[in-house]
Formats: C-alpha cells, structure tokens, sequence
C-alpha cells in the first residue's frame, strides 16, 4: 500500500478576519481547546497568516505598518493535541516544507514605528518603513531594495507547545518584576507585554468562562520562552528537527509567524521577510525527554536544505562595546552587534543605498551573526557577515572612490 494522501489539519480562510477563525489563537494558555489533533507519524499541512493576520499590503507605503494593531498578534495556527504526548515528554517537530500560497507569492519587510515597539536601531530609524518582496520559487527580490536576488531559508518564526498552569504563572511573574522595574525608566511597550484581555482570541471553540481565564492570564507571543515561542532562528528550516518540552496531555503545538527569509537577530521587530503560508509537519513523542536530556529550552537540528555561498564571499564587518557617542561600555554584546549594523549599513551606503534600505536588508537577507569575543574586556566583539553573491554587482572593497547607483528607495508613510 502506498502512502495516504498528507491532510490540512487547520485550514485559513482569507475572506474572513483572524479572530473568525476556527485554528487561530494569539495567546499562550493551557485552557485554549486543541483545534486539531494528529497521530505520531503523522504528516500534515498547517495553513497560517502571517504574523498580523493579514493587516499588510502588498503596494509602496509604509502606512500599514504604522497602523498595524498589535494587541492582536501574533495570530499563531493551533494548538494541535498529538496523541500520546505527557507531560515531561519531548515533542519531536519535524519540518518537512513550507511554501507561501500559491496566490501570495509575495512577503514583507517592516521597521515599526518607535511608538510601537522596540528596533535594533529605533533611535536612529523611528518611522515606519517597508519593503516588499516577491517570490519566484525559491528566490526573492525587492522593488524597494534593488540588485538583490537571494534563495530563501523559509522557517517558522514561531513553534512551541502550550505552558502548564504553573509555568505560565511563572512567566507572567518573572515578567511583570520586570515590567515594573523598567516602566518607570522607558516605554513600557519597549519592556515586556504582560496579559490583557483586549485583542485576545482562542479559538472559535472556546466556552465563555474558559475564555475569560484566557483573556486574563494568557501569555503573549512576543518573546520565546522554555517552550519555544518566538525564537526566530533562522535556520529552522526545510528538512530540520525541533525537540520541545510537553507541558500538557496532548502538548499543544502552535505555529506560525512564518518567513521567507531572516538574518540573524531579526533586528527591526517586524523584520525577516513575513508571509503567510503552508507548513508541513510530523510529530513523534520521546518520552520522559525533559528529564533524560536535563532540558529547559528547546533544542533543534537544522535541515540539509540551504543556500552555499563560499565561505571567503561573506564580507565581514565588526562591532565593539563602544557606541556611535563613542562611550565605553562593559561587555555589551547588543553595543557590539548594532555598531557592526552600523558599520556594515555605511558601508553600503557607498553604493548609493539608503541606510532604511539597508537596515531592511539585515533584518531579511541571511546575514550571518556572531559573537567572536565575549571576554576581552572591555569590549565584546561581535561580526556581522553578509554573502557578496545575493547582490548583483561587486560589493568587495577596493581602491578608488565607490560608484554610487540610483537605488530608488524602500516605502515609508504617505504623508509626514
Ligand atoms: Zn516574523
């Protein structure tokens, strides 16, 4: 007998809003009913929205991501109960493929507005601005980022299983101490998003009382925590394996959030290349997992599949605990990584880009992040790589002034 046919175990429809959805939730709570459920072995698609649930247009103004609504996102696909996961087992997630859908061959890149939440470079890069880029197979490209054409290492941004009670009570306290510590010094929205009722939805199976407990506690979906979450790693890709702890009968798995395309550290927020579109997916049960590998965070095992680019054609750029005011920090690695963003982004400067294109470019195209020294004190250092082969001219350094191109320029908003 041959193989069965790999059914749709949650479906989106496009002509309804996220929160008319049947397998859509935008909280993390072990009350939100399980919208489907698979065998162990078992392959299935998984349908998602984007991160937003379908608030961005497809055209060349920045106007949407101004106006995005954040209460509601991230809209993630789930939870899912797989059979015969326990708590204190390992859910083994292994990613077949994801593709976008066939009528939205397209993704998006966005800074958001400073109001809105927190960028690498938020200081330097306050308004909202977008990029927009289509697809042709594997490939993408940008009418607002020109000469570059990159293959994309699709991945979900987010993937985890749903928190026990104890554990969720256990977030939201280690966060609020946070919150409360910092609100007083910065934007509160630029700290943490601890639960609120507004914007939450669980699915359209939920009863009301249940619903109420989940509007009240439910977690957000900004952060990655123990269970996976918004982990953004690039490189859980097409082919790769991810082990997340179970914390529920059933473990619970949500997904979403999905990528074209990411540079390590998705610096600006609503960065990466988002898309709404298919994953395929097979789960199997290791049990007593948490305990036998003495896990607290996931672990994964990245797939074959990924785009070679030699290793000397990666330009490299620096950054030290020092900051563009030229202050001496201890250490810091986050001082380190932005002064290599900035470094890198005036560099291509040169070539007659904007640095709003640039700082697109990072947050999407699969840079290379790493930190290279973390002891010499006082400075970290961190590189910044970026492959020379995504662009369509040469971009290696040599004598001589640099030919500047017109680059025409990314999105930003209407009016000012
Ligand atoms: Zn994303």
């Amino acid at each position: 007998m041959g193989k069965e046919a790999v059914r749709t175990a949650i479906q989106i429809d496009f002509s309804k809003k996220p929160y008319e959805q049947p397998g859509v939730h935008n909280r993390w709570h072990p009350d939100i009913p399980f919208a489907a459920s698979v065998k162990q072995g078992e392959a299935f698609h998984v349908q998602c929205f984007d991160w937003t649930g379908n608030q961005i247009k497809n055209d060349d103004s920045a106007d949407d991501i101004r106006a995005l609504e954040l209460d509601g996102v991230h809209f993630l696909s789930g939870p899912i109960g797989v059979e015969g996961a326990e708590p204190g087992d390992v859910l083994v997630v292994e990613i077949q493929d994801i593709q976008p859908f066939d009528d939205k061959p397209w993704g998006y890149t966005g800074v958001l507005d400073i109001a809105q939440g927190p960028s690498l470079l938020d200081d330097l890069y306050p308004e909202a601005i977008k990029a927009v880029w289509d697809f042709e197979g594997v490939f993408c490209s940008s009418r607002h980022i020109p000469h570059v054409r990159f293959p994309g290492l699709i991945h979900p941004g987010i993937l985890g299983t749903m928190p026990s009670p104890e554990l969720l009570a256990k977030w939201t306290e280690r966060e609020t101490k946070l919150f409360d510590y910092h609100a007083s010094i910065n934007s509160p929205l630029q700290i943490a998003r601890l639960p609120q009722e507004k914007g939450t939805y669980a699915g359209s199976s939920i009863e009301p009382e249940a619903y109420a407990k989940v509007a009240k506690e439910g977690a957000r979906t900004i952060p990655p925590r123990e269970h996976g979450g918004n982990c953004d790693i690039k490189n859980l890709s097409r082919g790769s394996k991810a082990y997340l702890p179970v914390y529920v009968k059933g473990a619970g798995l949500s997904v979403g959030d999905l990528h074209f395309s990411q540079g390590d550290g998705e610096i600006s927020f609503c960065g990466a290349i988002e898309m709404a579109g298919i994953i395929t997916l097979k789960c199997s049960v290791i049990k007593n997992g948490v305990k036998d590998f003495g896990m607290n965070t996931p672990m994964y095992l990245p797939g074959a599949v990924e785009a070679h680019y030699g290793p000397s054609r990666y330009l490299t750029f620096e950054g030290i605990s020092v900051d563009e005011h030229g202050k001496q920090h201890f250490l810091d690695a986050k001082v380190a990584f932005k002064q290599a963003v900035l470094n890198l982004i005036e560099y291509f400067k040169q070539f007659g880009y904007t640095g709003e294109q640039i700082y697109l470019l990072l947050s999407a195209a699969p840079v290379q992040a790493h930190i290279s020294s973390i002891v010499d004190v006082p400075n970290s250092c961190m590189s910044l790589s970026i492959p020379a082969d995504i662009f369509d001219f040469d971009i290696m350094p040599k004598e001589g002034k640099m030919v500047k191109m017109d680059m025409g320029s990314c999105a930003y908003l209407t009016k000012k």
